[in-house]
């Protein structure tokens, strides 16, 4: 037999801050993240169009550009 060759291999259940939960594959059992595909800004895209625009208004007003 070959056991203990190989880390064992759970089908981790990762838990987000946001309330999200979803199974990866990990060497964990359990794995908490404070972001998620469903709530990280880069995948709300949205809602971070927005907030870069207002970026660089800010940005453009400071150093007067159009
Ligand atoms: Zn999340």
């Amino acid at each position: 037999m070959k056991e203990g060759i190989h880390p064992e291999y759970f089908q981790a259940k990762v838990k987000c801050n946001c309330g999200n939960e979803f199974v990866l594959g990990s060497t964990k059992e359990e794995i908490r993240v404070e972001v998620c595909s469903k709530c990280h800004p880069f995948y709300t895209g949205q809602q971070k169009i927005n907030d870069a625009g207002g970026r660089v208004e800010k940005f453009n007003k400071k150093y007067g550009r159009k």
